[in-house]
C-alpha cells in the first residue's frame, strides 16, 4: 500500500527533532554535521537566535495579509536587494521554481513588449537545473525527468555549457534570453567559465536577448559573495533567487533591471503568498546576518580552510577522491567510487551530504559554520574515506 506522505523521494531512514548550528539531532538522540544545509538552503545553520526571533515576533503580529495591500517588509526586502545587486526591481514568490517561472515570463514579456513578440525561445546548458513545474522542467531539458508528463513545454535550446561557438550557432530570430547557473549545483558542480560568462553576455548585448542567470542555488552568500555571478565581473539582465535566501523559511525572488521589469505591470503576473510579512520577515533577518560587515569574509575564509583539508584528503585517497569543485561554501568532491557508496559512509560516521550529477558529492556547509565545525567535519570524513579504502 502506498505511504500516506507521496512518495516522491527515497528518503534516508533519519527524522531529525532539533538543531543547533551546523548540528542535527535525531529523535533517537544521533548528533549529525549538516553539511548539506537542507540542499544550501539552511544558510544560518539550525535555530538561529536571530532568525528564530524575527520569525516568531512577526508571527505573533501578522503572517500574511495578501498582495493586494501593501507590505513594508516586502518593501525593505526588495530595497535592500536592489541595493546589494545590478537590480532595479524585485518580484518574490516561494521556490526556485517559481523564481524560474517568473524569470521565463519576465524575458518572453519584455521582448513582446518591445516589439519582438517573436523572440520567445530562451537557450539554457546541457547539465542544467531549474526546477520541477511544467516550463522549468522543460528549460531544464534532462529527459529522465520530462518522461511521462507529456508534451514538453515549447521554447527552449539546450547547448553544451562553456562552448561559446554553439552558443552563438544556437541564437536564432525566435531567441528571447539565455538562462545559465554560474555553477551547476544539481549538475555536479560545473562552473561555468569567467570568460564564458564575459562572451554569453556579449552575445545577448549583439543580438538583443535579455541575459537571465539562476542563482537559485549558488545565491545569498553561498560562493564567498552576495551572488556568484560577482566574480566573473558581468551583471546580468534578470536573476532568480530562492534556496538561501530564508535561511529554511520558503521564499523565491526574480530580480531584475528596469528594461526587464517595467513590463510586468498590475494583472500580469503574480502570487498569493509571495513575499508574505512571514517570509520576508526570515528573509530580512537572513540579509541582516549575510550583508553584516565582515560576514562574507567568514565565508571565504572558512571555505578556504575547509577546502585547504578537502585538498589534502584528495591528495592522500587519489582512488576514492577525484578532484575538489565548487566555489565558497558550495563544494562538490568527485568520486572514482559510486556516490551512494561515498554518501553513506559519509552518513555513517554522522555527515549529511548531498548527492549531484556527474558522480559528485556535495559538501554545502551552513554559511555560519565554524572552524571547528570544519575539523569535526574533515576527521568524520577522512574516518569515511578510511574504512572505504580499507574495504575497496
Ligand atoms: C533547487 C534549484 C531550483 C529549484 O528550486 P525549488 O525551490 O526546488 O523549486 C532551480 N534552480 C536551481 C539552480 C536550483 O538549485
Amino acid at each position: 500500500m502506498i505511504a500516506a506522505l507521496m512518495p516522491t523521494y527515497n528518503r534516508a531512514d533519519l527524522a531529525f527533532e532539533r538543531g543547533e548550528g551546523a548540528w542535527l539531532w535525531t529523535n533517537d538522540g544521533r548528533r549529525f554535521l549538516d553539511f548539506g544545509a537542507g540542499i544550501a538552503t539552511s544558510s544560518l545553520g539550525h535555530a538561529h537566535p536571530h532568525l528564530v526571533r524575527a520569525i516568531a515576533e512577526q508571527a505573533g503580529k501578522v503572517m500574511h495579509v495578501s498582495n493586494l495591500y501593501r507590505i513594508p517588509g516586502a518593501e525593505k526586502l526588495a530595497q535592500r536587494l536592489v541595493n546589494a545587486s545590478f537590480a532595479d526591481s524585485v518580484f518574490f514568490c516561494n521556490s526556485g521554481a517559481e523564481a524560474n517561472e517568473g524569470m521565463i515570463k519576465m524575458i518572453r514579456k519584455a521582448q513582446a513588449e518591445s516589439g519582438h513578440s517573436e523572440r520567445y525561445r530562451i537557450i539554457c546548458f546541457h547539465g542544467g537545473f531549474h526546477g520541477r513545474t511544467l516550463a522549468t522542467l522543460a528549460a531544464t531539458g534532462n529527459e529522465k525527468y520530462l518522461k511521462g508528463f507529456g508534451p514538453v513545454v515549447p521554447g527552449f535550446d539546450h547547448v553544451p555549457l562553456n562552448n561559446l561557438n554553439a552558443l552563438r550557432d544556437a541564437i536564432a530570430p525566435e531567441t528571447a534570453g539565455v538562462i545559465v547557473e554560474p555553477i551547476q549545483g544539481e549538475g555536479g558542480i560545473r562552473a561555468a567559465t569567467p570568460e564564458f560568462l564575459r562572451g554569453l553576455r556579449a552575445a545577448c548585448d549583439e543580438f538583443g536577448l535579455i541575459f537571465g542567470i539562476d542563482e537559485v542555488q549558488t545565491g545569498v552568500g553561498r560562493t564567498g559573495t552576495l551572488f556568484a555571478h560577482e566574480q566573473s565581473g558581468i551583471t546580468p539582465d534578470v536573476m532568480s533567487l530562492a534556496k538561501g535566501l530564508g535561511g529554511g523559511f520558503p521564499i523565491g525572488a526574480v530580480l531584475a533591471r528596469e528594461f526587464v521589469a517595467k513590463h510586468l505591470v498590475a494583472g500580469t503576473h503574480g502570487t498569493t503568498f509571495g513575499g508574505n510579512p512571514l517570509a520576508c520577515a526570515a528573509a530580512n533577518a537572513v540579509l541582516d546576518v549575510t550583508l553584516a560587515e565582515g560576514f562574507l569574509d567568514h565565508v571565504r575564509d572558512i571555505s578556504a580552510y575547509l577546502r585547504a583539508g578537502l585538498t589534502r584528503l584528495t591528495a592522500e585517497f587519489p582512488t576514492i577522491l577525484a578532484d575538489l569543485r565548487g566555489r565558497g561554501l558550495l563544494i562538490g568532491l568527485g568520486l572514482h567510487i559510486p556516490q551512494a557508496d561515498f554518501a553513506a559512509a559519509l552518513l555513517a560516521e554522522g555527515v549529511l551530504s548531498v548527492n549531484a550529477g556527474d558522480n559528485v558529492v556535495r559538501l554545502l556547509p551552513p554559511l555560519i559554520a565554524t572552524r571547528a565545525d570544519c575539523d569535526a567535519g574533515l576527521e568524520l570524513i577522512h574516518q569515511a574515506v578510511t574504512k572505504l579504502a580499507v574495504r575497496s
